[in-house]
């Protein structure tokens, strides 16, 4: 029988194609609940879905920060998921004074506790079967800090201590667990935050900081996107192969081109090589930031950027 697969945030990006390309699946593997928070936003989704719509495809309402939204979303589907797909998340960016801790706590509600309010609701039954397998879209910003980013990152860092304690656990009940991390991903993601900060005033935050921020952080992180930035197709089939394997991985990275940052940390436990690189490369060589990834996944590191 095909494996029921629950995925959260379906409505655009990451979710919308992991959706898609399931329901697509040429063996018919699995039977697809694609949730999203506002059922207007259905329309891509069903279109991308074509003919799987209704078959191998269903379209539910889930918003991961509501109990009863949860809870009536696993009550209409027929039998047991399988797959839990935690893949719903959004981002906040900018310098921390001039961010409310509304915003931040918001962040978490959705990043951190949404995946585990749907852990919770899911692992009764998973325990029960003794199967099963929890798929986490968390990002290489939950290996590793990067610069205005420190909730967003902290959010992700919360899920992978999360899910790294909780997988220990559940290999008792032959349950897996994978937390796939990519890099930067052209999806509205980045589009929506930077809508965000061109209006936003920050408060609170000095000159400097201001100046570091959207002169030197936002044209950076934009060339980052341009230089390595994954498709959403590129990062889903990475996600397919997951769900797909016998053994699956605690920790699978999407993109080979990323890597030379997250081997940096890696390479150093002490953390400082990380710390110092990209201060460097942002601060001091911004124009090497592409440069330089290509550099360093060559194992050349750009003398300008050799820690001192
Ligand atoms: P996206 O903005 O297109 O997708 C995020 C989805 O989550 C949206 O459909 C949004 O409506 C949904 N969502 C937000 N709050 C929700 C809630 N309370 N309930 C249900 N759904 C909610 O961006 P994406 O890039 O496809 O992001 C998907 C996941 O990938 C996120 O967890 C994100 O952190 C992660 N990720 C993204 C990138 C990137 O660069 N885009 C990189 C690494 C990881």
């Amino acid at each position: 029988a095909p494996r029921t697969v629950l995925i959260s945030g379906c409505s655009s990006g990451i979710g919308l194609e992991l959706a898609v390309q399931l329901a697509h699946d040429p063996k018919k593997r699995y039977q697809v609940v694609a949730t999203m928070r506002d059922l207007r936003k259905k329309g891509t989704l069903e279109a991308a879905a074509g003919e799987a719509l209704g078959q191998t495809l269903t379209v539910a309402q889930l918003d991961v920060c509501s109990d009863e939204s949860v809870a009536q979303c696993l009550s209409c589907i027929q039998g047991e998921v399988d797959v839990l797909v935690n893949n719903a998340g959004m981002g906040l960016v900018g310098p921390l004074e001039g961010l409310s801790l509304d915003a931040m706590q918001n962040v978490f509600d959705t990043n951190f506790f949404g995946s585990v309010r749907l852990v919770k609701a899911v692992l009764p039954g998973m325990k029960r079967r003794r199967q099963g397998h929890i798929v986490v879209i968390s990002s290489v910003m939950g290996l590793q800090g990067v610069v205005f980013n420190d909730v967003y990152a902290a959010s992700k860092f919360a899920l992978e201590g999360f899910f790294e304690s909780l997988a220990i656990q559940l290999l008792e009940f032959n349950i897996f667990i994978s937390l796939v991390e990519p890099g930067p991903v052209v999806t509205e993601f980045e589009g929506k935050l930077l809508a965000q900060v061109t209006t936003a005033e920050f408060p609170g935050a000095d000159a400097d900081t201001l100046h570091y921020f959207r002169d030197i952080y936002l044209p950076a992180s934009r060339e980052l996107f341009r230089s390595v930035g994954q498709s959403p197709q590129d990062v889903v089939r990475a996600i397919v192969k997951v769900i797909g394997s016998t053994r699956p991985p605690l920790r699978q990275q999407t993109n080979v081109r990323y890597s030379p940052l997250t081997m940096l940390k890696t390479v150093d436990s002490s953390g400082s090589l990380y710390v110092r690189t990209t201060h460097c490369l942002l601060f001091r060589c911004p124009r090497l930031l592409s440069l330089g990834l290509r550099c360093l996944s060559c194992g050349c590191l750009p003398a300008q950027v050799r820690p001192r």
